[in-house]
């Protein structure tokens, strides 16, 4: 089944805070488990771990469960800002990310106004992290998100965005003492296909950050960027010079591995030639600044 805006509603007053979509969502896209990083603030926190999480939120009248994820913004100012197109708006709804194409920038993390991109640091190679709403799942199995398949609620459900709207709209008219009359994600930065209704007033959750108006941020994006030059030149300068150390210190290991070698093979029985190979590296090795490697 092709969708013409693939998206997700969730509506709060229905969610138990079981966390199966959060685990679903972990096992679809094999996501290792939550682990306290030092930079992580709350382990339930959106992570490398996380994808998506579902928030505690206090209120006057008892707790409430809100799931959190990538909005996919129909105008998505990570798109806009990404400057080598590792980023990208799918005509199907979902904003996805390539990483073999990101040069590591995380200017998509500066422009998201929801601050959901998330950074590996914990790998080698670190990457860009977040939800692809299930965008190969949906599109090559025909099934739903995992996250949206594992919810035994139905808190959370998947379809066209303006069948969404439709649905969110009658339960707004059907129960209007009971919801707050709000679709979140219809208008703010322009709409985006993550849909969210509630009996309390989200917003209060800091979870939009003071998101509140229609403009779509690639505007405002843009004028950050403007700003971007001077950094760029910065950071290419910074990359530069960890490039030079790196391959530097390959270069001197691969020439001391030769040295050696060839010591070896000339070296007499008692193992002279090795001893003076480990010396002339050991010197060198003692007359390299100390803040060049
Ligand atoms: S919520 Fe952030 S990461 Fe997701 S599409 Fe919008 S700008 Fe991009
Ligand atoms: S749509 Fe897919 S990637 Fe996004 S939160 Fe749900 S399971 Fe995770
Ligand atoms: S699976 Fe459904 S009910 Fe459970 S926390 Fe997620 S959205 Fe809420």
């Amino acid at each position: 089944m092709t969708y013409k805006q693939m998206s997700i509603l969730t509506d709060v007053t229905q969610c138990i805070g079981c966390d199966k979509c959060v685990e679903a969502c972990r096992e679809e896209n094999d996501l290792p488990p939550d682990k306290p990083w030092r930079w992580l603030r709350d382990i339930t926190d959106l992570s490398t771990s996380r994808w998506t999480t579902v928030m505690r939120v206090k209120g006057d009248q008892g707790d409430r469960f809100v799931r959190r994820h990538c909005r996919h913004c129909l105008e998505p100012a990570c798109v806009e800002a990404c400057i080598v197109g590792a980023l990208k708006k799918t005509p199907e709804g979902p904003v996805i990310y390539d990483r073999d194409i990101c040069i590591g920038c995380r200017y998509c993390m500066i422009a998201c106004p929801f601050e959901i991109p998330r950074y590996s640091w914990e790998d080698t190679v670190p990457y860009v992290q977040k939800c692809d709403l299930c965008y190969d799942r949906v599109q090559s199995e025909g099934k739903p998100p995992a996250c949206v398949e594992a919810c035994p609620s139905e808190a959370t459900i998947f379809g066209e965005r303006e069948e969404l709207l439709e649905e969110a709209r009658r339960r707004l008219a059907a129960e209007p003492q009971k919801y707050v009359q709000r679709i979140r994600g219809e208008r703010e930065v322009g709409g985006t296909s993550v849909l969210h209704i509630s009996d309390v007033d989200i917003n209060l959750t800091d979870l939009d950050t003071a998101i509140s108006d229609e403009t779509p941020m690639p505007g405002r994006t843009f004028k950050v960027l403007q700003h971007m030059p001077t950094v760029f030149v910065q950071m290419a300068v910074v990359m530069g010079g960890l490039f030079w150390v790196i391959e530097r210190r390959e270069r001197l290991a691969s020439e001391r591995a030769a040295q050696a070698q060839k010591e070896e093979d000339a070296a007499s029985p008692d193992g002279e030639g090795v001893d003076a190979a480990a010396d002339s590296a050991d010197s060198e090795d003692s007359n390299t600044p100390k803040g060049a490697e």
